[in-house]
């Protein structure tokens, strides 16, 4: 596993047009810090990376679920080693902060059962939900991707059983027919997994009037794709395919950047 990490890696360092062989010391972008939530227990950062063009634009959301951790420290990484020229990204790595201290899916409630969420709600997951959806309206990407973990990897038998299940190593989308750049995004995403095992699969989720994604495509026009891997995997993997998938889903919406690694 270890050998394929290095290869992985070292694939994803000699692909990627503009990779460079240092951090980038001074990068060609700056850092907006800011939170959601301000002085409320839910209250969580987003980083906005900015480029002197504000578009293309995209947000990454990590931790929706507080305990499918690999997207929440991959954004830490990408964040790390990313140096964008063009474009912006934005990144929220920890939605749900306070499931996450505690290493749980939800505190009160799962908040991906919640969407569009409550500004008066009772329980503070529905009030999160409603801050997080008005977060992304003023952000305003062409692209959300969100990132999360499933228990069990995609198989053909149990998916025609049961298709709204969250399967491991897929890219879902709650559309019968899949959008070039999600296409793009999934094909260039597996040229770097060369175990056929798990390379990702695209899973048609239908609508759910309650979920984050359904609610960014169906209330604020943004198309957005959930990226799910497969949490019996070790840690290190699970952290390296989300960074491979958000590199490339970053990639194909047209942001331009280097990247140390
Ligand atoms: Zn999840």
């Amino acid at each position: 596993m270890r050998t394929f990490i290095i290869i992985l890696l070292a694939m994803l360092s000699v692909n990627l047009v503009h990779s460079q062989t240092h951090p980038p010391k001074n990068t060609e972008h700056f850092v907006i810090q800011y939170v959601i939530g301000e002085n409320t227990e839910y209250q969580t950062p987003y980083y906005i990376l900015r480029s002197e063009s504000e578009y293309p634009k995209i947000l990454i959301d990590a931790g929706i679920h507080g305990d499918e951790v690999a997207g929440i420290y991959a954004c830490d990484t990408v964040m790390k080693y990313i140096n964008i020229y063009e474009g912006c990204v934005g990144f929220i790595p920890m939605v749900n902060i306070q499931a996450f201290k505690q290493n749980v899916r939800g505190v009160g409630v799962d908040l991906n059962q919640v969407f569009p969420g409550d500004k008066n709600g009772k329980i503070y997951e529905e009030r999160l939900a409603f801050e997080f959806m008005d977060f992304v309206k003023e952000f305003n990407p062409d692209y959300v991707i969100n990132l999360h973990e499933a228990w069990t990897k995609f198989d053909e038998n149990l998916y025609g059983k049961q298709k709204d299940k969250s399967f491991g190593q897929t890219f879902i989308t709650n559309s019968e027919t899949f959008s070039d750049y999600l296409v793009r995004s999934h094909l260039n995403t597996n040229k770097y997994i060369p175990n056929p095992e798990y390379k990702f699969r695209i899973q048609y989720f239908p609508f759910k009037a309650n979920h984050s994604m359904d609610n960014i495509i169906d209330k604020l026009k943004i198309p957005s794709y959930t990226v799910e891997t497969l949490r019996t995997l070790p840690l290190a993997d699970r952290i390296k395919y989300h960074e491979l998938c958000i590199l490339t889903f970053i990639e194909e919406c047209g942001v331009k950047f280097t990247y140390w690694k």
